[in-house]
């Protein structure tokens, strides 16, 4: 192989890990962000359970002070009762006095379900509380691993660029900047190896007699896609595999 090539395929080598590094890298705050959405999910969870109780609570203060309030009217009826002269409004009075106990009494019925109500929801508070915290915890865990981890990575991304520095340096201009141009169009490669007769990099088919020429230490630069084709070690000519 050409010793421009292979210093190409050096400095190719550590761009591809430094692409890999970088990529691990950009992933670490990505999923932080999903930890911690998932927490404020839980934590916006838990808050509504604990609404739903404080609901109930004040909802039994308000009925309950209803209910006091019949209580102290239906004293005063039977107050006026002693009072009342004819017969008509006795028996209106009367009827005014049940109806407010059968309003305590409906009263005593949304007492109960309401205090169901609060211990249903005391109950999936606790749960999501639980719940909560296990996803905390679980969080924590993993963050102090994902900032461990990215202080590694930011370490082997000093290194190879120091390594990409180097291998910068032993290239020619000409051909570092073509190895520029192709790595601008996203083509993570510029030397490749002769798949089955063909560019690695394009799949267009190389002919046949270059193909013989590359197999035996040439290389040819690929007409369709700019890349450098070489023979690799799962390099074939074309109709082998
Ligand atoms: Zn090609």
């Amino acid at each position: 192989m050409e010793d421009r090539i292979e210093k190409l395929l050096l400095l190719q080598d550590t761009d591809r890990r430094l692409d890999r590094v970088l990529a691990d890298l950009e992933s670490i705050p990505r999923e932080l962000q999903v930890h911690q959405k998932d927490i404020m999910e839980h934590r916006q969870r838990f808050k509504e359970f604990e609404d739903a109780v404080e609901a109930c609570r004040r909802k039994q203060v308000s009925l309950k002070s209803d209910q006091q309030d019949l209580r102290t009217k239906v004293a005063e009826y039977k107050t006026r009762l002693l009072s009342i002269k004819t017969n008509d409004e006795y028996k209106a009075m009367l009827k005014q006095i049940d109806f407010a106990l059968g309003k305590i009494d409906d009263i005593d019925t949304l007492l109960l379900e309401s205090m169901e109500a609060e211990e249903e929801a005391q109950a999936e508070s606790e749960r999501a509380g639980r719940e909560l915290e296990r996803h905390q915890k679980r969080f924590e865990t993993r963050q102090e691993l994902l900032l461990e981890k990215r202080k590694q990575l930011e370490a082997e991304v000093a290194e190879l660029e120091a390594e990409k520095q180097r291998a910068v340096e032993s290239i020619d201009l000409k051909n570092y900047r073509k190895y520029q141009q192709v790595r601008g169009t996203g083509r993570a490669e510029i030397v490749v190896g002769l798949k089955a007769g063909a560019c690695g990099g394009c799949l267009t088919n190389v002919p046949p007699q270059n193909g013989v020429e590359i197999k035996s230490g040439g290389t040819f630069v690929c007409p369709m896609c700019g890349c450098y084709v070489v023979w690799t070690e799962d390099s074939s000519l074309a109709g082998s595999r």
